[in-house]
């Protein structure tokens, strides 16, 4: 089995591997020890010292934080524990009108001249750089839709066989968007 050493991983990552070395790895099974070196590129690569547990998307990462484990932006923003949407906490720009979704997308489209629209696209963004994290496509109304909640201790105990310290925490792999969405519930609630 082939092992890449962290120069070739980071090139990997930055889109600077040729060809034949690409292809080489895609075409080859992957190197036992792939994810670890994959997580030591990314941990030289951002600026604060919280460990990567595992990388969420482009620039975000759930990262152990005391005994917390929580979603992190490259920049250093955090947007609170992994099991609730980061989503949630993220600044939101709705394309919801001709007007807005003919800006990014050109082209015909099911409900246009003052038919009902069946579909808006909403785009996440950083709150503390600014990036473009996320772009969703749902119906109006639909949820935040939440992409990956992965069950971080099977995936360090079973597959690489280094559990995680669960800390004070019972039970992990839980989604707990809807205690944030029940808050606000309760918040609009008490306003009235
Ligand atoms: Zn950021």
């Amino acid at each position: 089995m082939p092992t890449y050493s962290e120069d070739e991983i980071r090139d990997l990552i930055e889109g600077k591997l040729s060809w034949e070395m690409l292809k080489r790895m895609m075409s080859s099974p992957k190197d036992s020890d792939r994810f670890e070196t994959y997580v030591a590129v990314l941990q030289k690569r951002v600026s604060w010292q919280d460990r990567i547990l595992l990388p969420l998307a482009e620039h975000l990462y759930i990262v152990q934080k005391g005994e917390s484990r929580v979603v992190k932006c490259d920049c250093g923003h955090e947007f609170g524990d992994y099991r609730q949407n980061w989503k949630l906490e993220a600044l939101i720009n709705v394309r919801d009108t001709d007007a807005k979704l003919g800006e990014v997308y050109i082209g015909p489209r099911v409900g246009e001249n003052g038919g009902s629209r069946r579909t808006e696209l909403r785009e996440y963004y950083c709150p503390g750089c600014g990036l473009q994290l996320e772009v969703e496509a749902v119906p109006p109304g639909y949820h935040a839709l939440f992409d990956f909640l992965p069950d971080l201790d099977a995936f360090y105990a079973r597959w690489l066989e280094k559990p995680l310290p669960s800390g004070t925490e019972k039970e992990w792999f839980v989604d707990k968007t809807y205690e944030v969405t029940s808050e606000w519930a309760n918040e609009l609630k008490s306003s009235k």
